[in-house]
């Protein structure tokens, strides 16, 4: 279960007046929610800022589901692997620190669904509640970490 409205919001307020936030920031994985998004548009007016862009990371449910089920982490050392992209030498068994890695709950096929359809029911709105203010800049998220990367900073030099 995601953290209520309130907190997250009463947090993320404070955050944003810190000097070091003057210059800009990236807020991730917030708003996650169309309330959120609307007491974040006050805060930021009421701040005189406004946002350059909303960035989606564009995945497919099949693919994340694929991702998540494969990632295992060392609980000894805090190592983290993929069964596909990023394996232990020894099945599971830690390179590092020869513990057994584990694949967390969070991490679970039942779990990730759960969490899918939390992000359709409640964060994929955003993408229209923004899209309508002409925020929205998607990316596809590719299996290469350094591929996404470029993506998102092509992405945010054309808006610059
Ligand atoms: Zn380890």
């Amino acid at each position: 279960m995601l953290v209520p409205d309130e907190v997250t919001i009463g947090i993320v307020k404070d955050r944003l007046q810190q000097t070091d936030c003057k210059n800009g920031f990236i807020l991730d994985g917030f708003p996650r929610t169309i309330p959120q998004a609307e007491y974040l548009d006050q805060v930021l007016k009421e701040m005189g800022v406004g946002l350059d862009v909303v960035l989606n990371i564009h995945v497919e449910d099949s693919e994340i589901i694929k991702r998540m089920s494969g990632r295992r982490v060392c609980l000894a050392c805090g190592a983290s692997y993929h069964t596909l992209y990023n394996p232990t030498k020894t099945e599971d068994v830690c390179d590092n620190c020869k513990s057994n890695v584990i694949q967390r709950d969070d991490d679970k096929e039942e779990t990730v669904l759960n969490r899918l359809k939390t992000y359709h029911d409640q964060t994929e709105p955003l993408i229209n509640f923004y899209g309508k203010k002409g925020k929205v800049v998607t990316v596809e998220g590719q299996d290469k970490i350094e591929d996404t990367t470029k993506a998102v900073i092509a992405a945010l030099n054309s808006r610059s």
